[in-house]
């Protein structure tokens, strides 16, 4: 199984709700939250203190919930941070950059390795207001119906959240994700290069003495990739059997 290593950035993002109308919804985010490896909630002048319900809606999170920070305004909250972006279920025409939340994460996450940074979500009846749009300096739309585009705060929080944690998984320097294991040794990707292109020549794939330019395209494609160790042995024995099937004496099927 591919397991991705999470980084540590996600304690950073702080998630703020702005005048947040119903304890409930509030619960939910702090389970959406959780199950993401968030736990830094803000909560600007809710309009009601958080009951039963927010219990209930929070389920196994209520150490979320607890540890919720209050303030009275969206700029206490937000005081150190280094990024903030706005949500809005609505497309404003303003001069403000608009993010859909897989680039806002990818914005945010590198921020959050240096200082804390924040995505704010508004209240259930009317979202954010300009005001509080002034103190974001982006904005972020998750992409939707236009006919019927406004999630539920909880569910709009569930998008942002995971789209962070996809983000926080361990890339490697171009960006693509690793597996968790360290790449193949100089050595082991060697191996797999004479292999590859000896299971070729047995093929006739090359023409002779010509598999120079083309391995270098093989050999950048594999390095791209940049498999694990075990990666490297898979495809080898897939060679292996190529090579038997080739000769015609195929391996009984794995
Ligand atoms: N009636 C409000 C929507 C409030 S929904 C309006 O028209 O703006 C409560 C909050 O959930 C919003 O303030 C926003 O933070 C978030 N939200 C809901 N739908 C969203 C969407 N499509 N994109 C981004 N945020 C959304």
């Amino acid at each position: 199984m591919t397991t991705c290593q999470i980084n540590h950035n996600l304690a950073n993002v702080r998630i703020v709700l702005v005048g947040a109308q119903h304890p409930g919804n509030i619960g939910g985010v702090a389970r959406a939250m959780k199950v993401m490896g968030l736990t830094e909630l803000w909560l600007v002048a809710p309009k009601k203190a958080l009951d039963e319900e927010a219990e209930a809606r929070a389920s196994g999170a209520s150490d979320v919930l607890a540890s919720a920070r209050y303030a009275d305004t969206l700029t206490e909250a937000v005081a150190e941070c280094t990024l903030v972006v706005g949500t809005s279920a609505r497309e404003r025409r303003t001069a403000w950059p608009l993010d859909d939340p897989r680039d806002a994460a990818e914005r945010l996450l590198p921020k959050a390795a240096e200082a804390p940074v924040a995505v704010v979500f508004g209240c259930e009846r009317s979202g954010l207001d300009n005001e509080s749009l002034d103190r974001c300096q982006r904005h972020m739309r998750i992409p939707t119906n236009p006919a019927y585009s406004s999630l539920n705060l909880s569910a709009a929080v569930q998008v942002v959240v995971y789209e962070l944690r996809m983000a926080a998984r361990q890339t490697t320097e171009d960006g693509t994700v690793t597996t968790g294991r360290p790449p193949a040794t100089s050595a082991e990707m060697e191996g797999l290069f004479e292999h590859l292109e000896a299971t070729l020549h047995t093929a006739g794939f090359f023409k002779p003495n010509r598999s120079g330019a083309l391995m270098r395209r093989v050999r950048r494609l594999f390095n791209r990739a940049a498999p694990d160790s075990s990666e490297v042995n898979l495809l080898r024995g897939g060679l292996r059997a190529l090579t038997n099937a080739v000769r015609g004496r195929g391996d009984p099927p794995l």
